[in-house]
């Protein structure tokens, strides 16, 4: 008698039953629109045939913040998951509204990342949190929710975690983004609301809303692969050679624009900075004022505004502090530069 490899029990979602080696898409239905469109939540459920964690991995919570959508698509198409122990479940757009309407807020213009728990009886944002927390949250062990920056604002690839958890920092660290952020739970966010459930959830966040940036996709690929390795999910790649080791901050500051203006800016994503080092100039139309934008504190520039047209007060860098920029500045570009050729990636960027 063959035998039997079946021995995991179906993963159960919405009503929907998974069996092992098995995957599934589905829409999880949440509200009916004013026009009787209705709103769903999708999908894809992969349940390996050996046991494992679940681990979540979710895009577009903002509507506009798309990268997460290429990079859970490109997951979707790897070979990798069918050696999967454990279940996977993708969400690559958890705002279907935002993202239709490039707007990071849903219809009632609420954000829905301050939403979180939700209810059954509330807002709509309300109620897609709600869901979003019961048919994924409550069955997953560790999730990974991607985003991006503003619009006219990106960010160096980074992962933001609660790094005083250790297995949050393990994760944190094993997705190999170029620094990792403390970040603290904020009230009403889904990494908040996640942890009360038991869930660990990294943030990653990278590039610019409404764009995509290829070196940005593929460390948020590899990212996600790295942390399923990590959970032992997934059997060790061909290649490995020792994957340098992010750069953690603990803190990260903004500098603002000292006056209404055009700003020149003169440093990139991952560049470091010193204290009193000038990164910018905002100058009225005619040049005749021109206002220095000076380095608060030593650090690395982790985000910055893309858009030369500025208010006073306009957020202009966001800048992490560092133990050793010097160090801090080197790794970061190892680690992120030479992504585009590396060999792990086939020709359209899928491992
Ligand atoms: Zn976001």
């Amino acid at each position: 008698m063959a035998k039997d490899k079946t021995q995991r029990a179906p993963f159960e979602i919405a009503g929907a039953s998974v069996a092992p080696g098995e995957r599934l898409k589905t829409d999880i239905p949440i509200s009916l629109l004013a026009n009787h469109t209705g709103m769903t939540l999708g999908v894809e459920v992969i349940h390996g045939r050996e046991p494992g964690p679940v681990l979540f991995v979710s895009g577009a919570v903002h509507g506009d913040e798309i990268i997460g959508v290429e990079i859970i698509r490109r997951l979707a198409q790897s070979r990798q998951l069918k050696k999967l122990a454990g279940t996977v479940l993708l969400i690559p757009i958890v705002n279907a509204y935002g993202f239709i309407a490039n707007s990071r807020y849903l219809p009632d213009r609420r954000d829905l990342n301050r939403c979180f728990p939700g209810s059954a009886t509330g807002s709509l944002a309300a109620q897609l949190a709600h869901k979003f927390m019961t048919e994924i949250v409550a069955r997953a062990d560790c999730g990974i929710d991607l985003h991006s920056g503003a619009v006219h604002r990106s960010n160096l690839p980074q992962i933001r975690a609660q790094i005083a958890n250790k297995k949050v920092k393990a994760l944190a660290s094993a997705f190999g983004a170029p620094i990792v952020l403390n970040a603290n739970l904020r009230d009403g966010s889904l990494r908040a609301t996640a942890r009360e459930e038991d869930c660990d959830m990294l943030l990653y966040e990278a590039g610019e809303a409404l764009r995509f940036d290829e070196r940005a996709v593929r460390i948020g690929v590899k990212g996600v692969f790295q942390v399923m390795r990590h959970l032992n999910m997934l059997g060790p790649l061909k290649r490995e050679k020792p994957e340098p080791k992010p750069v953690f901050s603990q803190s990260s500051h903004w500098l603002r624009a000292p006056a209404g203006g055009i700003v020149r800016c003169f440093k990139r994503n991952g560049d470091k900075v010193r204290e009193g080092e000038k990164l910018a100039i905002v100058s009225d139309p005619f040049g005749e004022n021109e206002q220095r934008v000076l380095a608060k504190r030593d650090g690395v520039v982790v985000g910055r505004l893309n858009l030369p047209v500025v208010n006073r007060g306009d957020a202009l860098f966001h800048v992490a502090e560092v133990f050793d920029p010097d160090k801090a500045g080197a790794g970061i570009e190892k680690l992120g530069l030479d992504i585009v050729d590396d060999p792990l990636f086939d020709d359209s960027g899928v491992i």
